[in-house]
């Protein structure tokens, strides 16, 4: 068995294995994708310290760093079933898509999220050309131009209002007849004066030129009408999903299905741990999910120095 588990391999769980190790303890990482988010990144310029990367050049930079220790990285494992130990400092079991099952004294959960698609035509093709998700990573590349934010619970509205401060003009987009975020955040949005609000709208395509966004289309759901809007960027604020269903039996979530952490990262099982976007840490940044998993590797061997000798 492992000494410690660590499930899901982004940078979450590339900094909880590194810290582990360097502790020289026997750690094992089981990842679907090694990179997770990552990946399907292409500039990355809040990476404090590196001015400016790319999401595959960084993961190849996770992996080596990673590898400089004796780490047991599974990759293209998809973990199905955490069976938690029966009793304290007893040995958890992960059971994989695979069928086989690895044991661990403590596991680090750092699964991710994935963020929740509009699923029209043309989303896909223009990912990372104009269609966006995250307006902390990439709103300033979209300084002085038109965006639209789709969306308009409390993720949306925030991401207008803080759109607003950098772009040129804001179209927030609404299915339902009203908004959903909080009052306060509404009234914000309304005295901003470069922001539209459409409700009862439907998005149903995001157009292009064939290298990047040149506008979406929606359809009014009072009159049927269709409509298009011109504009060069697209954010989609309509929910980030952890990657946690398969955890619902095992460790406390909440609504959202967020693995509910503590400050030092231990969920409601004594010897599980999780980090990164699958938790309930604010805000979801490659470098938070590094400080949470380095917090959880700690966390993991506290805990491990405290168990009774076998
Ligand atoms: P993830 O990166 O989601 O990694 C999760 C890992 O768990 C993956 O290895 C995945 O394969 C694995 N996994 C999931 N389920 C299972 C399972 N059942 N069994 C085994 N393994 C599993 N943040 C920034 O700071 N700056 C940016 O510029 C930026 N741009 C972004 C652009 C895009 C398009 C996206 C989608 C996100 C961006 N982010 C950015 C957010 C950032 O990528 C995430 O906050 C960060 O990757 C979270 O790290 P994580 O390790 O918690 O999860």
């Amino acid at each position: 068995p492992f000494e410690v588990l660590i499930i899901g391999g982004g940078p979450a769980g590339a900094a909880a294995a590194i810290y582990t190790a360097r502790k020289g303890i026997r750690v094992g990482v089981a990842a679907e994708r090694f990179g997770g988010q990552v990946l399907d990144t292409m500039g990355i310029e809040n990476f404090i310290s590196v001015s400016h990367t790319e999401g595959p050049k960084l993961v190849a930079q996770l992996e080596q760093h990673v590898k400089d220790y004796d780490v047991d990285v599974m990759n293209l494992q998809r973990a199905e079933k955490l069976i938690p130990a029966k009793r304290e400092g007893g040995l958890h079991e992960v059971v994989l898509a695979n069928g086989a099952s690895l044991k661990a004294k403590a596991v680090i959960l750092s699964t991710g999220a994935r963020w929740r698609q509009m699923n029209v035509p043309g989303e896909d093709e223009y990912r990372n050309k104009g269609v966006a998700y995250c307006p902390h990573c990439d709103g300033p590349l979209f300084k002085g131009k038109r965006v639209a934010v789709i969306g308009g619970g409390n993720s949306g509205v925030e991401a207008a209002i803080d759109l607003a401060g950098i772009v040129a003009h804001v179209t927030l987009i609404e299915f339902d007849s009203q908004l959903r975020a909080d009052a306060v955040l509404q009234r914000k949005l309304a005295s901003l004066p470069n922001v539209k609000i459409l409700t009862s709208a439907m998005t149903t395509k995001v157009n292009g030129d064939g290298e990047k966004v040149s506008g979406l289309s929606y359809k009014d759901r009072n009159s049927g009408a269709e409509h298009d809007i011109a504009l060069e960027g697209i954010f989609v604020q309509i929910g980030l999903v952890p990657n946690t269903e398969w955890l619902k039996d095992a460790v406390a979530l909440t609504q959202r299905g967020e693995i509910e952490i503590d400050a030092r990262g231990e969920t409601s099982q004594p010897g599980i741990f999780a980090a990164g976007d699958c938790t309930t840490v604010p805000y979801k940044q490659i470098v938070i999910a590094m400080g949470a998993g380095s917090t959880a590797a700690l966390s993991a061997f506290d805990y491990m120095i405290r168990l009774p000798e076998e």
